[in-house]
């Protein structure tokens, strides 16, 4: 994909545009500081069969759209596919589902009705896509790679230009990222991200995603050695200016790098026992606060639906 033939974005929300042989891109209406411009709806289709991938939101407009989509040349849908079960790819997704009468796929164990499993070949009318299990931003992410149209279905794994949290563990992002160069190699691949335009720089995006999070493994390695063993103040030093809906951004991204640094058990980790001690106790606080949040959370619901 060159620059003359990329289609302009962002595009309009819901409007389909083929972007490799196949695979229709649809924007869900669902712009937000965590979604860029919103998240990107894939409609896989060939020969009589399609899949859709990441509804993204609750809009009826956008699973009008995506159905259609699908259901167009006569088409039957066979499934709803999520790349990974955050709200900005899952949400929708039951119910798109459910009113196609259709299974979601994924690797998440609580939104699943059927687990894919990592080397899995779908194949969608004479089209093979090959599930690649990429965890890191969440466990349960997953990459679609087309071998026959040299394309790459990323999820939120890697996002071109842009940065993605890392909400699961960050030596899983970085094993990932480093997976999806080889898998690529020096390959012309199309990339097809679950936010921001299209892209065909997959191995210089992987690393340069690298070479950034281990600059910021350093630089957090640095501030605990100097004495900033909590969450909040290395939170406050590497993020000045994140508040909002980018606190928890920031927040993530952070404790997954204190996470890699206390498991780290060699010379990537930090040398000084009182200092890793520290830490590893913040994290254990931190774990517990989140874990009794969650139970709030359900206990609330729970009363709700009472
Ligand atoms: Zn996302």
């Amino acid at each position: 994909m060159t620059a003359e033939t990329a289609p302009s974005w962002p595009p309009q929300p819901d409007v389909p545009q083929i972007v490799a042989p196949g695979i229709r891109h649809l924007l869900a209406p669902n712009a937000s500081s965590w979604t860029y411009e919103g998240t990107n709806s894939y409609v896989i289709a060939d020969g009589d069969s399609a899949i859709l991938v990441d509804p993204g939101c609750t809009d009826e407009s956008h699973a009008e759209a995506l159905r259609r989509v699908g259901r167009a040349d006569d088409r039957t849908i066979t499934a709803v596919l999520l790349t990974h079960d955050h709200p900005d790819h899952s949400d929708g997704a039951r119910a798109l589902a459910r009113s196609v009468g259709v299974p979601i796929i994924g690797m998440s164990r609580r939104f699943a009705d059927e687990l894919l499993v990592d080397g899995q070949i779908l194949r969608v009318g004479a089209l093979e896509a090959h599930v690649i299990h990429t965890p890191g931003h969440s466990d349960d992410s997953v990459c679609l790679w087309f071998p026959a149209q040299n394309t790459l279905m990323t999820g939120d794994s890697l996002l071109g230009a842009r940065s993605s949290a890392v909400m699961g563990k960050l030596a899983e992002v970085l094993d990932s990222l480093d997976l999806l160069r080889n898998l690529v190699g020096d390959r012309k691949v199309l990339a097809l991200p679950g936010h921001g335009p299209m892209f065909d720089d997959i191995v210089e995006s992987a690393t340069k995603v690298i070479e950034v999070r281990t600059k910021r493994i350093n630089e957090v390695r640095g501030y605990i050695e100097g004495g900033n063993t909590t969450l909040e103040g290395l939170t406050a030093v590497l993020y000045p200016n994140h508040s909002g809906s980018r606190a928890m951004f920031a927040t993530s991204t952070v404790v997954s790098t204190v996470r890699y640094l206390a498991e780290q058990t060699d010379e990537r980790g930090i040398a000084d026992a009182r200092l890793r001690d520290d830490v590893v106790a913040e994290l254990e606080r931190y774990d517990q606060a989140m874990a009794e949040r969650m139970r709030a959370h359900q206990a609330a619901e729970a009363a709700a639906s009472a």
